[in-house]
C-alpha cells in the first residue's frame, strides 16, 4: 500500500510527543515528582503506558501531549519508541528508589530509569536488517504501482537512493507503530540515515515531517514505475 498521508500525519506527531513524553518523564523522575510506590499489574507495556498517560494526563506538558482520543494509539506508539531506542538499565532506579518500594510493571520499569535510559547501539545486524527494511519498501512499492522490479533492481535503487529509501521504510515502519509493532533497532538504523549527516552525528534542527517522507515516496516513485 502506498502511504497514507493522515496516518503519516498522526504518526509523526506521536513520535515528537513520545520523545517529548520521555524527555519530560526524565526531568520529573529526577527532581522527585513522580511516584512508583503503587504496584500495578499491566502485561503488556502498551496497556500499562495507555493507563499511566492516562493518570498523568494533566500533569503531562503539552508539548507532549495527545488528545484524549488517541490516548491509546500514542500508547502503543510509545511503547515501540521505547523498545527500539532505549536499554533498559539494570537494576532500575537503584539510587533514587529501593527495590522493595516501587513497582516493576513494564511501565514503572522503564520510567523510572528514563533520566538515565541509553540510546541502543547498532549491531551490524541491526544496519543489514534496515537495508533489508528499504529494499523491501522499494519492491513493495514496484508492486503498488503496477510496476513490479526484481530484487538485484531494489538493491541498486536503494544503493543509490539511500536517504529516499530509508524515509520511505521509515514511514512504512511509523505507521505499523501505532498498532505498537516494535521492529527494533534497525528503525533507530533507518532514522540515523537520513537524519544524521555522514560524519556520524546529529543534522542540526533536524525535524521530521509528512512531507519529507512523501516526496521521498514519490521520488522512489518515478525510477520505479516508468520502465
Ligand atoms: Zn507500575
Amino acid at each position: 500500500m502506498l502511504l497514507d498521508q493522515r496516518k503519516l500525519d498522526l504518526a509523526v506527531e506521536m513520535q515528537a510527543k513520545s520523545y517529548a513524553l520521555l524527555r519530560w518523564v526524565g526531568q520529573a523522575v529526577a527532581s522527585g515528582l513522580l511516584s512508583f510506590r503503587t504496584a500495578h499489574t499491566y502485561s503488556s507495556l502498551p496497556l500499562a503506558a495507555a493507563e499511566w498517560i492516562e493518570k498523568h494526563f494533566q500533569n503531562i506538558p503539552e508539548a507532549a501531549r495527545v488528545d484524549q482520543t488517541d490516548i491509546p494509539v500514542f500508547a502503543n506508539f510509545f511503547s515501540t519508541y521505547l523498545e527500539n531506542s532505549f536499554d533498559l538499565i539494570e537494576n532500575p532506579g537503584k539510587i533514587k528508589f529501593s527495590p522493595d518500594t516501587h513497582c516493576f510493571c513494564p511501565m514503572c520499569s522503564w520510567m523510572i530509569d528514563a533520566p538515565n535510559l541509553k540510546t541502543k547501539s547498532l549491531s551490524a545486524g541491526d544496519k543489514k536488517r534496515a537495508l533489508k527494511m528499504q529494499i523491501h519498501s522499494v519492491l513493495q512499492l514496484g508492486i503498488d504501482t503496477s510496476a513490479p522490479l526484481d530484487e538485484s533492481l531494489a538493491q541498486a535503487i536503494v544503493s543509490q537512493n539511500g536517504e529516499a529509501t530509508a524515509l520511505l521504510a521509515y514511514g512504512h515502519d511509523l505507521i505499523q507503530r501505532l498498532d505498537a509493532t516494535a521492529n527494533g533497532p534497525a528503525v533507530l538504523a533507518l532514522w540515523r540515515r537520513f537524519a544524521w549527516n555522514a560524519s556520524g552525528s546529529p543534522k542540526p534542527k533536524f525535524r521530521l515531517s509528512t512531507k519529507m517522507i512523501l516526496n521521498a515516496e514519490s521520488e522512489l516513485r518515478a525510477l520505479v514505475a516508468p520502465r
